[in-house]
């Protein structure tokens, strides 16, 4: 049922995990796909393969999104190559670990620019292009960490409560712009972010996760995919939690 025919969803740090995940079910659903990326030259470039190869439309744009006049030379970029953005998704992201009396300047600054300057960044430079089309869809990738905090992870957590609010206010800014703007939050996921501290940890995190498992980054497209379809057009504000129940009892 979902069909993004005709639709360009914009996907920051696509190269790996839940963003790779996102634009292939993008593609799958019809949408023409630009992907993101800021090191990972080699991966990006083997999933726009992988796209074409099926049938697709992808192609890859380096910039570091935590950068603004890199983002604004990316974006006019995907714009010139694509014509339109009908879906933002603001899915790049790093955590890292930091106890806060030792947790240095450098990486709360670098947390800082590449989870939440970041979307200040895309969505600054993307809204107009939006409002003149009056249409858009922005999907944030929050965490179950924004909602119950994290620790030894704080400033983390703290990118991803202020994603949270950051939604919940350019909801209402934008709805008269018929741009929608929601998150999604998940709980554990296994990607190259969290896979060794979900085999370290194994039943520590598994146990505490009523479906007793950490999710998979094509779970995570799914919820993505719903938001970004004609299926959610009368939701905006909303945080989708798609954790396996985790934020409700871990
Ligand atoms: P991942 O596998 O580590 O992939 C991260 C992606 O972000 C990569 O494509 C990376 O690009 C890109 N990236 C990082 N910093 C960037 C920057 N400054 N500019 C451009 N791209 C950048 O992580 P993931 O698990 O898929 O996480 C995706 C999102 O989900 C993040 O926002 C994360 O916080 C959120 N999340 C993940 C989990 C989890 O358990 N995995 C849980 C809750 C929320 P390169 O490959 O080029 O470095």
């Amino acid at each position: 049922m979902i069909n993004l025919s005709n639709q360009i969803m914009f996907i920051t740090g696509a190269s790996r995990g839940i963003g790779r995940a996102a634009a292939l079910l993008a593609a799958k659903a019809g949408a023409a796909v630009a992907i993101n990326y800021r090191q990972a030259k080699s991966d990006a470039e083997s999933l726009v393969a992988e796209i074409v190869k099926s049938g697709g439309k992808a192609a890859a744009f380096q910039a570091d999104v935590g950068n603004y006049a890199e983002v604004e030379k990316m974006v006019a970029a995907v714009l010139q190559q694509f014509g339109q953005i009908d879906v933002l998704v603001n899915n790049a992201g790093i955590w890292t670990y930091g106890a806060i009396d030792t947790m240095s300047e450098e990486v709360w600054d670098e947390t800082m620019a590449a989870n939440l300057k970041s979307i200040y960044n895309c969505c600054r430079l993307v809204v107009p292009h939006m409002k003149a089309r009056r249409s858009g869809k922005i999907i944030n990738i929050a965490s179950t960490a924004g909602q119950r905090g994290e620790a030894f992870h704080s400033h983390y957590a703290a990118t991803k409560g202020a994603i949270i609010s950051f939604t919940k206010s350019l909801a209402p800014e934008l709805a008269p712009h018929n741009i929608l703007v929601n998150c999604v939050a998940p709980g554990w996921v296994a990607t190259d972010m969290s896979n060794a501290a979900i085999t370290e940890e194994g039943e520590n995190i598994t146990n505490l996760i009523p479906l007793r498992r950490a999710g998979k980054g094509e779970e995570i497209a799914g919820a993505i995919l719903f938001l970004a379809s004609d299926l959610a057009s009368y939701i905006t504000g909303e945080i989708l939690n798609v954790n396996g129940g985790n934020v409700l009892v871990g």
